[in-house]
């Protein structure tokens, strides 16, 4: 009996220790405590290890082109460019975002876009009849 609980006491694990650190966009590297980082004064300088700040001489995101890593879990990320006149590149953790993930996987980028177009036709429409109001 007395081993038993003994035994459970030595089980305890960290609780969820992922999730208490935050990792180079760069290289995925372990970078520092998110506890500091959800202080209300907390300044975000950099989402880049040293080295990588140094390499892509910036100190949020790594150069165009480079594989980034997830500022939240470490995962690499997708990237994923969409088609069209205007194409967009999206950085997609697989492991934070498994739903975009998915959709974009399946090439479908156009629920993003149509919410974004929804929204720019009903401003010029305000907009519109504002004036007309106006003018009225
Ligand atoms: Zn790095
Ligand atoms: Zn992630």
């Amino acid at each position: 009996m007395a081993n038993k609980s003994a035994q459970r006491e030595g089980a305890t694990a960290a609780p969820e220790e992922r999730d208490t650190y935050v990792y180079c966009k760069g290289c995925g590297t372990q970078l520092e405590s998110r506890a500091r980082l959800s202080k209300p004064r907390a300044v975000v300088n950099s989402m880049m290890c040293e080295s990588c700040q140094e390499k892509h001489g910036h100190a949020l995101m790594p150069a165009p082109g480079e594989p980034t890593y997830c500022y939240r879990c470490g995962t690499l990320e997708e990237v994923f460019v969409t088609p069209g006149i205007s194409p967009a590149t999206y950085h997609i953790c697989p492991q934070c975002l498994p739903d975009r993930y998915a959709r974009y996987s399946a090439g479908d980028f156009d629920s993003d876009l149509t919410a974004k177009e929804q929204a720019k036709a009903e401003a010029e429409e305000k907009a519109k009849r504002a004036a007309e109001e106006a003018s009225a």
